[in-house]
C-alpha cells in the first residue's frame, strides 16, 4: 500500500487522513523531520500559507520537504498547501516562503472579499475515464494561478462568474495541487487522482532500483 503522509502542523488534516484511508494507503501524519523519509507522498491541506510556512520552518521541515519534492515526491496541495507548493506568490507577505515545485505564480485571496467562500461544479481534467464528469469544488479564501509555465497542465478552470476561466487546478509531474478543498465532501476522485500518481511513482523506482 502507498505510504502517504498528511502535513499535520495546520488545516483539515483529519478529513485528508479519511479520505486517503479509504482509498486504500496507509496515511500518516507529517510533523517531524523523520517522518518525511517514511511516505511516498505528501498530501498539505488548506489552512493559512503564512502561518503553514512559518509553521514548517519551526518544526524544521522545510528543508527535507524541499529535498524530497526536488527528487520527485509526489505531493498534492490544497488551497494553502497550492500555495506552498508554488516557486512564486504574486502577493506574498514579507518574508514568506514556499516550499515551491511547481512553476506557477499564485495569488493570495484572489476571488475577494465579496465572494469569500463559494462553490462550484468545474470540468476536471480527470486522468482516468473511470473518473468521470464535473467536480464540486468548494472554495475559502482560495488563491488561484495567475500565471503557469509551459510545463504545467491546466486541470480545472473557474467556470462562471467575474472569475471564468482562471485556473485553480494543476498538475506538473508528480504535483498536483487545486484551489479547492476536495475533502469536505464525500467525492473522492480528487484523491483518487492524487492516490494513483503515488502508487505509479513508487512502481518506476521499484523498477529502477530493487531491493
Ligand atoms: N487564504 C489562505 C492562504 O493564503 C488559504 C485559504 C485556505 O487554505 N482555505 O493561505
Amino acid at each position: 500500500r502507498p505510504r502517504i503522509g498528511v502535513l499535520a502542523v495546520q488545516g483539515d488534516v483529519r478529513e485528508h487522513l479519511a479520505a486517503l484511508t479509504e482509498l486504500g494507503a496507509e496515511a500518516s501524519t507529517v510533523r517531524r523531520p523523520a517522518e518525511v523519509d517514511a511516505i511516498d507522498g505528501l498530501v498539505i491541506p488548506g489552512g493559512e500559507s503564512t502561518v503553514m510556512d512559518k509553521l514548517v520552518r519551526a518544526f524544521e521541515l522545510q528543508a527535507p520537504l524541499r529535498a524530497r519534492i526536488a527528487a520527485g515526491m509526489p505531493v498534492y496541495g490544497s488551497c494553502a498547501g497550492m500555495i506552498m507548493l508554488a516557486d512564486r506568490i504574486a502577493d506574498a507577505r514579507p518574508d514568506q516562503q514556499t516550499l515551491g515545485g511547481l512553476d506557477i505564480t499564485v495569488r493570495r485571496n484572489a476571488f475577494g472579499r465579496q465572494v469569500d467562500s463559494f462553490e462550484q461544479d468545474l470540468d476536471f481534467a480527470w486522468s482516468d475515464p473511470s473518473r468521470a464528469g464535473t467536480v464540486h469544488a468548494v472554495f475559502i479564501r482560495a488563491p488561484w494561478v495567475e500565471e503557469a509555465g509551459n510545463g504545467v497542465e491546466v486541470l480545472a478552470r473557474v467556470s462562471g462568474g467575474p472569475a471564468a476561466g482562471r485556473i485553480v487546478a494543476v498538475r506538473q509531474g508528480n504535483l498536483m495541487a487545486t484551489s479547492f478543498h476536495p475533502e469536505v465532501g464525500a467525492d473522492r476522485r480528487v484523491h483518487a487522482e492524487f492516490v494513483e500518481i503515488v502508487r505509479s511513482h513508487r512502481q518506476q523506482r521499484n523498477v529502477r532500483e530493487p531491493a
